[in-house]
């Protein structure tokens, strides 16, 4: 019978030391407070967005979602970052993409400072993760660190396992090679110019799936010994407007060992990651 690897049992152990957590730095003088901005209207960033608000204040957190025009002049938007950076009272700030065209140049890796850069992607917060280095200040990229929690929390072996992860994105498959790597984990990232993609997924123990292609992997890319572990990262929608990942679930479920559902799986991770990084900024700025 296959593991389902849900989600909620681990964000709900989490989710109570958070509480906890933001209690405590609140009795210091210091409530958690993360800005979030969000250039336009695009559904998917709108649900994504509020979410993490809601979170937040689960708790006990501050969030602010920033809105702004889809037509902010670069000017603007570079002075809005600019304030919050400078703004004290702020813990961290993430920027939700996509950013439309006029702000598509512009290195959004050192736009947020690295104090404040709870997504992980402040050069000196990749090079701290790549080199195997992370101190409390350093902050990894949240999708990655959540699957990583998932599957320590489920007993999930890493070191030594041969793991396939299909997607090369900065937000997701990158920076989770170098994360399973520094956890001893022998990694193969595949992307859509990979050849023999099937041969390369038969033969791992664990496939990360990162593609954003509805319903994409099937038996056909699974080992026949049904042992494998399957964590789905996708968010896409299927032929009925339904929100489904980039595994056909109901094609592979009996063929694997455990797999993550969508939704239940990776993306509720990705928020506790949120916040637990946040709640680390706060209290970084403590110890300052
Ligand atoms: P992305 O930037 O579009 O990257 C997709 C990756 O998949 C690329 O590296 C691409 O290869 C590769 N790819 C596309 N078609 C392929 C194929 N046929 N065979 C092999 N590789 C292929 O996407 P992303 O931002 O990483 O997101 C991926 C998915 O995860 C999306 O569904 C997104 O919604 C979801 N997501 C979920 C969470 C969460 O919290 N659950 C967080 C982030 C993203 P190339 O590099 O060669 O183009």
């Amino acid at each position: 019978m296959s593991q389902i690897l849900h989600s909620s049992p681990v964000k709900k152990l989490i989710t109570k030391s958070l509480k906890t957590d933001c209690k405590e730095l609140k009795e210091k003088g210091i409530t958690p407070y993360l800005k979030v901005i969000l250039v336009g209207t695009d559904p998917a960033s709108l649900i994504y967005t509020a979410n993490k608000k809601k979170y937040c204040e689960k708790v006990g957190a501050l969030c602010d979602i920033v809105s702004l025009s889809e037509n902010i002049l670069e000017s603007e938007f570079l002075n809005i970052i600019n304030d919050i950076n400078n703004d004290q009272q702020v813990d961290a700030c993430i920027i939700q993409l996509p950013l439309p065209r006029q702000l598509n140049h512009l290195d959004y890796g050192r736009l947020i400072n690295k104090e404040k850069d709870v997504d992980g992607f402040h050069p000196e917060n990749v090079f701290a993760l790549i080199s195997n280095n992370l101190k409390s200040h350093n902050f990894v990229s949240c999708t990655p660190k959540g699957i990583l929690t998932l599957m320590q929390e489920n007993q999930i072996q890493i070191a030594g396992k041969k793991i396939v992860i299909i997607g090369r994105s900065m937000i997701v498959g990158k920076p989770l090679a170098m994360l399973l790597i520094n956890h001893n984990a022998t990694v193969t990232v595949c992307h859509s110019h990979t050849k023999n993609l099937k041969e390369i997924t038969k033969n791992c123990d664990i496939i990360v799936s990162a593609i954003g292609k509805a319903k994409f992997i099937n038996e056909s890319y699974l080992s026949p010994k049904n042992d494998q572990i399957i964590i789905d990262v996708g968010m896409n929608t299927d032929t009925l407007g339904q929100l489904c990942g980039d595994v056909d679930y109901d094609n592979v479920f009996n063929k694997v060992a455990a797999i993550t559902p969508v939704p239940g799986g990776v993306g509720p991770m990705t928020i506790v990651s949120l916040v637990q990084n946040l709640l680390q900024a706060s209290k970084n700025r403590l110890s300052l």
